[in-house]
């Protein structure tokens, strides 16, 4: 591996034994769950923006993938995810949004808080926290990669024994030199969203019009007119944890790729444009939003995914839809698939296809092991699924098992000196066991209480209509 900071001298910033990259919900649990089950380890956590979180807190305000959709829901993630909903919960920043929308019951929380909750336990487990320093290059140092990055301080390196690749496009894989398929390659990608979130709605006026159903029209009235030309008559507009605010997702760019920094411009700028196409819309159109308005744009717009690494085992859409739980599975995933795009006429579509049978299936330690990887994971939207597999498997309490499940191998992989793509999964399992972590589909219907939450299903029909305004 040659790179031209060879010939540079750079300022050795750390050594440590577990370097993670990029702090998004793969990333910090990947840090957390590693620094807590090995005190003797060091661990790095390192992220280019100046907050943690990524998606997670950047733009969005609901965890997916925690419960299986239907009537018949079950809990099916836990361990740290748990443990960060369980942060939230203490300060009354979450509330668990119904299961009418197609992911199933959704976790909602505050994604300010939940900034506060990631700081805050990254800082309690003496996690080496860096933040607004990215990865820009790597080399290697015997059986150690020397890592280079860039922040406002020049260039500074930090080797390490062990690497998580939790930058959610890859960038360590991409310079490793690991094989990648790019989104779009093969499949049309997943479009590319600004979410934003508007206040000083009248939700009791709302709902009085006729909610939802009203606004599906609404929608479908004000493009046919042509007053207002909304890129998508779908998506999600629901209550967030602040009152009279809500959040929307429902922008759509389509493509344009997130890992060329041209096409990425277009795209935000087209994105923040859509968005206050809505907004007119809203306030033109919507009982309850006239006097509603933009307070909040996604940090950036929302990428849902560009590289995949090609693993030691690639998560294939049968393998979703057989509902099969091989023997080397790391996590549980019941979420449909659901792939947004332009169908190939360019006409606007979101696909979903639920899992059949028991509605769950679980995902092979493989998945987050580059092909050939000794001491390198990648986890959270780049793991190693092909584009069906991953529309299913990229909600965030699935993303946080990965790094759940990388970081206790890492710890593992040091500990025993097992390679990561020959690392004994048994023993794994059972640390992960220990940690809380859900292998098995339960038998039981969800009861959050059983894993200490305190946040519980809605219990009125109130609650329930006021908190779920999905308009599909
Ligand atoms: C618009 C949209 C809506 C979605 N809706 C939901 C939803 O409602 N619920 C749900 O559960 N899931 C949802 N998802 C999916 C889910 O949010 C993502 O799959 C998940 O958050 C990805 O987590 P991650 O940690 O893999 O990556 P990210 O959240 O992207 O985190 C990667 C982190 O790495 C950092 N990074 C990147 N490159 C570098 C570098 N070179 N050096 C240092 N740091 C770097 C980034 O800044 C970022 O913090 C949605 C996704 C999108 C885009």
């Amino acid at each position: 591996m040659t790179t031209i900071f060879n010939h540079l001298p750079i300022p050795l910033l750390a050594e440590t034994d577990i370097l993670v990259i990029g702090a998004g919900s793969a990333g910090c649990v990947a840090a957390l769950s590693a620094a807590t089950h090995d005190h003797c380890l060091s661990v790095m956590l390192v992220e280019r923006y100046g907050f943690p979180g990524g998606t997670s807190t950047q733009m969005l305000d609901t965890f997916y993938g925690f419960f299986t959709p239907g009537a018949t829901s079950r809990k099916i993630v836990g361990g740290w995810p748990d443990r960060i909903v369980n942060e939230l919960d203490k300060v009354g920043a979450v509330f668990l949004r119904p299961n009418t929308y197609g992911a199933g019951t959704g976790v909602n929380y505050n994604p300010e808080r939940l900034k506060l909750v990631w700081d805050q336990m990254i800082q309690q487990h003496s996690i080496r926290y860096l933040l607004h320093t990215t990865l820009i290059d790597i080399a290697t140092e015997g059986e150690r990669y020397v890592c280079i990055f860039w922040n406002k301080g020049g260039f500074q390196k930090v080797i390490a024994r062990r690497v998580i690749d939790a930058s959610g496009d890859a960038d360590f894989c991409h310079l490793a030199g690991f094989a990648y398929e790019i989104a779009g390659e093969n499949e049309l990608a997943q479009s590319l969203t600004t979410t934003f979130r508007m206040s000083n709605v009248e939700l009791d006026e709302y709902e009085r019009a006729g909610g939802k159903k009203m606004l599906a029209l609404k929608m479908q009235e004000a493009v046919a007119s042509g007053r207002h030309p909304l890129p998508r008559k779908e998506g999600s507009a629901h209550e967030m944890n602040a009152p009279k605010c809500i959040s929307t997702v429902a922008v759509k760019v389509a493509g344009l790729s997130a890992l060329h920094a041209d096409e990425l411009t277009k795209a935000e700028i087209e994105g923040r444009r859509q968005a206050f196409v809505y907004e007119d819309f809203f306030r033109d159109d919507v009982p309850g939003y006239q006097n509603a308005n933009i307070i909040g744009l996604s940090h950036q717009i929302g990428v849902r995914e560009t590289r995949r690494v090609y693993g030691e085992h690639r998560l294939t859409k049968e393998e979703c839809l057989s509902g099969l739980l091989p023997d080397n599975r790391i996590f549980l995933c019941g979420a449909p698939i659901e792939d947004h795009r332009h169908d190939a006429s360019g006409a606007d579509e979101t696909y979903w296809e639920y899992i059949p049978g028991s509605g769950v299936y679980g995902v092979p330690y493989g998945t987050i092991v580059p092909k050939g990887s000794q001491s390198v994971w990648v986890v959270g939207r780049c793991f190693s699924a092909t584009h069906d597999a991953h529309a299913s498997c990229r909600s965030m309490a699935q993303t946080m098992s990965m790094g759940q499940a990388a970081g206790l191998a890492a710890v593992q992989s040091l500990r025993s000196d097992e390679a990561a793509n020959s690392l004994t999964v048994k023993q794994l399992q059972q640390d992960m066991y220990e940690l809380g972590a859900i292998l098995d589909v339960p038998d039981t219907l969800a009861d959050t209480s059983r894993y200490g939450w305190k946040a519980n299903f809605p219990s009125s029909a109130e609650q329930i209509t006021h908190r779920n305004s999905a308009l599909t």
